[in-house]
């Protein structure tokens, strides 16, 4: 049996392959693969890929929505609620939103992927999460039952919801509806979005597409010259104490209050002072401008990110007695 490469399918850019690969337009095409028996175990649904690492060949069926739909579903003098297709790219989709003078997704610019991922991973960026303007997310299971999950029952925190647990990989997400502002309340607090835009006297929505848009271009690596996922690890949330006494041996270390008894520390400056920024091991590399940011940097397969991975999480752990995490997932 031919098989597919994915090469075009991950951001890393690696060329595994996988048994079959569907693509759907509508929830009904959706529906009439399930129907037919066409989604063969095991599978994986995918969008972009831009947060996955293919360790080996997938040998099973990889899913992937291109329903593109948007419907605007209602509209009053503070706000819209729209109706998006999972298979949106989501930058496209926060353009649009922006372009309408609409207010929640803007800080959100120039993340890869698709809204239906954007919803599963909750993303974040600048200050701003995704699961803040959504309402409810639509889905439809292996078993072919529709369900749509409200906001509160999607079970959201930190890269985190309840698509992303056990179990949950036979539901796929068809459509997204959101809830978005008209008004100019925007989310600034990030000090260098803030920075970038202290000279702008009346701030815009595109004002901030654009300042996301040059910072984000400025630090991270783009995946078309240089493979990647984007942050490969989560920033680590710690114990108020044990952060104090780390903060009595390095008082230079940076960190947020969760809550009080909480301390998030950047996992790139923990790596950074194990002193893997900028190092390489086989193909794969420590981006050297953000080395929370691990690359491919030509050749590279699965298991030299992997290798890699793994000794960064040593070092961490070694120095810092911390467990740092991936953000992105292993297939
Ligand atoms: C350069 C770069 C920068 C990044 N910056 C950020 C950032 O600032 N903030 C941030 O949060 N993330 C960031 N990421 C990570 C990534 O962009 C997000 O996680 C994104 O949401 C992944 O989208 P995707 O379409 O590529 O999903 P994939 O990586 O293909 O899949 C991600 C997960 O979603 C599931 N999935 C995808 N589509 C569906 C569907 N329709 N139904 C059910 N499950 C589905 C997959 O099974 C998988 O579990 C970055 C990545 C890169 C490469």
């Amino acid at each position: 049996m031919k098989k597919y490469s994915l090469r075009n399918h991950n951001t890393f850019g690696l060329n595994v392959f996988a048994d079959r690969f569907i693509e759907y337009d509508s929830e009904a095409e959706l529906l009439r693969l399930i129907e037919e028996g066409e989604i063969i175990s095991p599978y994986l649904h995918i969008g972009r890929g831009s947060n996955l690492l293919f360790t080996k060949d997938y040998e099973g069926t990889i899913l992937h929505s291109r329903i593109k739909d948007i419907t605007l579903l209602s509209e009053d003098g503070d706000s819209v609620c729209l109706r998006v297709g999972a298979g949106n790219v989501w930058d496209e989709f926060v353009c649009y939103c922006v372009e309408h003078g609409w207010q929640g997704v803007e800080n959100l610019s120039l993340i890869p992927g698709e809204v239906g991922a954007a919803a599963v991973q909750n993303i974040g960026a600048y200050g701003m999460e995704v699961k803040d303007s959504i309402i409810s997310v639509e889905t439809v299971d292996i078993s072919g039952r529709r369900k749509t999950y409200a906001v509160e029952e999607c079970d959201y925190s930190y890269r985190h919801s309840l698509f992303k647990t056990a179990g949950m990989n036979s539901v796929f997400v068809t459509y997204v509806n959101f809830r978005l502002k008209k008004s100019s309340h925007y989310v600034l607090d990030y000090a260098a979005l803030a920075k970038a835009l202290a000279s702008h006297c009346n701030i815009t929505l595109c004002d901030i597409r654009e300042a996301v848009i040059r910072i984000r271009q400025s630090k991270l690596p783009d995946p078309k010259v240089l493979g990647n996922a984007g942050s490969f690890f989560m920033n680590p949330i710690v114990s108020r104490s044990y952060f104090e006494d780390l903060q009595r041996v390095y008082p230079a270390i940076p960190y947020y209050d969760i809550d009080a008894g909480h301390v998030k520390i950047p996992a790139a400056w923990l790596i950074e002072q194990c002193g893997w920024k900028g190092k390489s091991l086989g193909h794969a590399a420590v981006y050297e401008n953000q080395p929370l940011v691990l690359v491919n940097q030509g050749g590279a397969v699965g298991a030299d990110i992997v290798r890699l991975g793994q000794a960064v999480q040593k070092s961490v752990k070694e120095k810092f007695g911390i467990d740092i995490q991936p953000e992105v997932m292993y297939i």
